[in-house]
């Protein structure tokens, strides 16, 4: 059989009696026009690596097959296997599939330390920790486009100022440039959630700063936005405070939600000097 003999994912489902479990947060994507779209805004191509996240039935695996790649998929769900078995037949090899917990999983040990992408419509509960994971190393994707409910996506994306920027956003901004590239209605999935989903495209940036600047960042902008509405000096206190912010010549009456990434990124560093 080949990719393009496959059954209707809605098939697949049924003819192996599979329904979603919501403790894996198991929403799936059952149009292959929508996975294409993913697969394409991903822009991986023949011969790429791309690591999956959790492909489920594999709609968004059967859609990155067909653009040629060769996929490591990390499910933790053993129900799955059959169907992704007969998957990667179809694909002559091009897929394997690891059973296990995508927290847990050593990437550069799956790739055997070839460069890779992460493509995936992440399961609600760990997306967040999954990208955190993936920003701070070791391993870093080439790229991850990422299926986020909508909200954590505009939490990535958020420009200074703005009500969603936090900690998310200056972790991801710092690490990556970041776009939200697709919207996806809850109607999209099978079962629908109760919120809309977006997808983001990070790309890892060249100049990204080091693991020791990366931990920095993440203790202060945890400290910073923890009190949000609190005066640098006040909710940084424990860091540093006013010393720290004079180290990094940022004045300590401002709030964090009007810091830029770089002036986080200049505090992190005072913070390191601090050490
Ligand atoms: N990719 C499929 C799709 O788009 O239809 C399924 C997406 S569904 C939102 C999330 C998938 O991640 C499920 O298959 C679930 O079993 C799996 N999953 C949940 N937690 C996981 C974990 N910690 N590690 C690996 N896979 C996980």
């Amino acid at each position: 059989m080949n990719l393009s003999d496959l059954p209707p994912l809605r098939e697949s489902l049924e003819a192996h009696g599979l329904l979603a479990k919501k403790s894996l947060g198991q929403h799936f994507l059952l149009d292959l026009n929508i996975t294409r779209k993913i697969a394409r805004l991903s822009g991986v191509g023949p011969d790429d690596l791309v690591i999956e996240v959790g492909p489920g039935p594999g709609g968004l695996t059967r859609a990155l097959l067909e653009a040629g790649v060769q996929v490591i998929a990390v499910e933790k769900d053993p129900r799955f296997l059959p169907l992704l078995q007969e998957l990667s037949e179809a694909a002559g090899g091009r897929l394997r599939v690891e059973l296990a917990d995508a927290m847990e999983v050593d990437e550069a040990d799956l790739t055997g330390g070839r460069p890779a992408a992460v493509v995936s419509n992440l399961p609600y509960n760990v997306g967040t920790p999954l990208l955190v994971k993936w920003l701070t190393g070791p391993f870093t994707p080439t790229s991850m486009t990422l299926m986020f409910q909508k909200e954590v996506a505009q939490r990535i994306v958020a420009p200074p100022g703005a009500s969603a920027y936090g900690r998310l956003a200056v972790l991801a901004q710092a690490a990556a440039r970041c776009e939200l590239v697709m919207d996806a209605p809850a109607r999209a999935f099978t079962p629908p959630p109760k919120v809309d989903s977006a997808v983001v495209r990070l790309v890892p940036r060249d100049d990204r700063p080091p693991a020791e600047l990366m931990d920095a960042l993440q203790t202060l902008t945890q400290a910073a936005f923890g009190q949000r509405r609190k005066m640098l000096r006040s909710s940084l206190k424990a860091l540093g405070g006013e010393a720290l912010c004079a180290g990094a010549g940022i004045d300590a009456a401002r709030r964090a939600e009007t810091l830029s990434v770089a002036e986080f990124l200049t505090l992190a560093q005072a913070r390191l000097a601090l050490r």
